[in-house]
């Protein structure tokens, strides 16, 4: 009952290598890209393109839930939206799905499309845990963390062959036949944990949901992890540094906001 015998079970980067195996034409470079991006930086309509190509992947493998904790899901989605700039909420297509899963795992892929797992949802005790994990993971994709990872991977991989003498082939065929091999690699840098923590809880917080909900999911992730470690782990490593950054933001930022119910203001 308890064992993950879940042979479905995509990681992200499983998930993107999996939607990438389709998608030999996506072109790289074509759009501007940000002011701090290197020229390997994926633009935000590619992020947003790969993205909603992993989802279609993950909705037809999986069985999405529309029962009420689908409902619960998309209205705190939502209300977490609302609090963004327009900026934010122009830019990115946010949507919110609940997946049929055992594992204990939650992900949001580029440009916006976000699976809570059943697994996980069920151990979730209330609205303010869930708008912890859901701000955490948007936190993601407006940051933009998995485009920069995997600039930055492109960037050593070009250094590395400069070095070593060799002929960098920059055809956007070249550059393609190597993303699906560093989906592999990327993990996310504890200097993008914190700072999703930091900008997802200044999200729910803005969207009315008590601070304290981000603590009580890692309490609830710490106590899994004891047994059986949640998938979401390995993409998100919670250290004790972590849970202390957020104890300390908390107090310094939001200590007035830990009267508000555990339901959110507005559910
Ligand atoms: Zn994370």
């Amino acid at each position: 009952m308890h064992k993950s015998q879940d042979v479905l079970y995509l990681s992200r980067r499983q998930t993107l290598m999996l939607a990438l195996a389709g998608c030999s034409g996506m072109a790289m470079a074509m759009d501007p890209t940000p002011a701090e991006a290197n020229i390997f930086m994926p633009s935000i309509a590619e992020q947003k393109k790969l993205g909603e190509q992993a989802a279609q992947q993950i909705l037809k493998k999986y069985r999405e839930v529309n029962d009420s904790r689908a409902v619960r899901f998309k209205r705190i989605g939502h209300n977490l939206v609302s609090a963004l700039s327009t900026n934010d909420q122009r830019t990115w297509n946010f949507s919110f799905h609940v997946i049929e899963s055992k594992q204990v795992n939650a992900f949001a892929l580029p440009g916006g499309p976000m699976f809570m797992y059943t697994g996980l949802m069920d151990r979730l005790n209330n609205n303010s845990e869930i708008a912890g994990v859901t701000g955490h993971e948007m936190a993601h994709v407006r940051l933009q963390h998995w485009a920069k990872s995997y600039a930055n991977e492109q960037e050593r991989n070009l250094g590395l062959s400069l070095l070593l003498g060799l002929t960098h082939a920059s055809s956007t065929v070249q550059k393609l036949a190597s993303v699906g091999d560093s989906l592999y690699t990327l993990h996310y840098s504890r200097h993008d944990e914190r700072q999703a923590d930091e900008y997802g809880l200044a999200n729910m917080v803005a969207a009315g949901y008590n601070p304290q909900g981000m603590i009580e999911l890692f309490m609830v992730l710490e106590k899994l992890s004891a047994s059986n470690p949640p998938a979401f782990l390995s993409d998100h490593p919670l250290t004790s540094a972590r849970i202390a950054d957020v104890r300390r933001l908390i107090q310094d930022k939001y200590s007035q906001d830990l009267r508000r119910p555990m339901s959110g203001i507005n559910g």
